[in-house]
């Protein structure tokens, strides 16, 4: 019979700690992975972030026990370190713990820094990953983060460093044509953003994505270039998580709705011979 680690006693009988570190998806709960679902109807404790989903949590064992610990911009309701503490403790009961992120544990969640708190307190953890924001949102508006032509590799970058500190990055390295940039925690920092890559070498016309709550049904997103982008987020008054991605994929997006890609790609073919091998 499956026995969840979290129950295995050492040699002195005492309880080892265990934690899943699980990544919830972007919001839509039918992209969570099996082994979320199944930890998360499992689990006794849950501990999870303002991100989650309500959709998502409404698939938690009803008997767990949930501690939110939701951190938002500028604000810390539970410091990182009384997070780590709370899952070492909760580890040490024995209970099947699951420590539940928003996307991927180990993309910008400070997933990695709880799972070494965790290995140093001796307690063994196990990453479960789930859908990053911007594979979520990027499905979500069917549009590519790579295509032939276009772009032929992804970045992800965070647009917001720690404790609101200047943001120095290498902007010439990212101010690269071929590359989709995808920015995560960007929204304060939109203006700054748009205008190093400017300086850098990306034109203005660049096309640029902004969504909002994506995979939700709060879904919004805003199409501007690099020169706009910043005073039309500023006008969408966005609440909520905020993605940004950069790009000539973008060109790519259509209205779901109608659909989605295939218009465009055809219209692509008949330029470029090799695209008719996406179409
Ligand atoms: N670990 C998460 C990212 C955490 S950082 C992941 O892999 O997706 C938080 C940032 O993620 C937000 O500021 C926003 O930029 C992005 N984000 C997360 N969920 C989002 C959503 N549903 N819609 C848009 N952006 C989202």
């Amino acid at each position: 019979m499956y026995r969840p680690p979290s129950l295995r006693e050492n040699a002195s009988g005492i309880p080892t700690g265990f934690v899943y570190l699980v990544g919830a998806g972007p919001g839509d709960p039918d992209l969570l992975t099996v082994k979320a679902m199944r930890l998360l109807s499992e689990a006794e404790v849950i501990v999870y972030d303002r991100l989650v989903s309500d959709a998502v949590l409404s698939l938690a064992n009803p008997q767990a026990r949930m501690i939110p610990v939701g951190k938002k911009p500028k604000c810390h309701p539970v410091p990182q370190q009384d997070i780590n503490k709370i899952l070492i403790e909760q580890a040490w009961t024995g209970r099947t713990t699951v420590r539940l992120k928003g996307g991927d544990p180990f993309i910008f969640g400070r997933g990695s820094e709880e799972a070494l708190a965790l290995r140093s307190a001796g307690i063994r953890c196990e990453v479960v990953p789930g859908i990053t924001a911007a594979q979520g949102c990027a499905a979500s508006l069917g549009i590519p983060l790579t295509h032939r032509g276009l772009a032929t590799g992804v970045r992800f970058i965070t647009g917001h460093c720690r404790q609101d500190q200047p943001l120095e990055f290498d902007w010439d390295g990212l101010a690269d044509k071929q590359t989709t940039l995808v920015v995560y925690m960007g929204a304060a920092n939109i203006a700054e953003i748009s205008k190093r890559l400017v300086e850098a070498g990306l034109p203005v016309s660049t096309p640029v994505l902004a969504v909002n709550n994506g995979t939700t049904p709060r879904e919004r997103r805003v199409v501007s270039d690099l020169d706009t982008m910043p005073s039309a987020t500023a006008r969408a008054n966005f609440e909520g998580p905020v993605l940004f991605i950069i790009g000539d994929v973008v060109s790519l997006y259509a209205n779901r709705d109608v659909c989605p890609i295939v218009n465009q790609v055809i219209a692509l073919a008949s330029a470029d011979p090799m695209a008719t091998v996406h179409a």
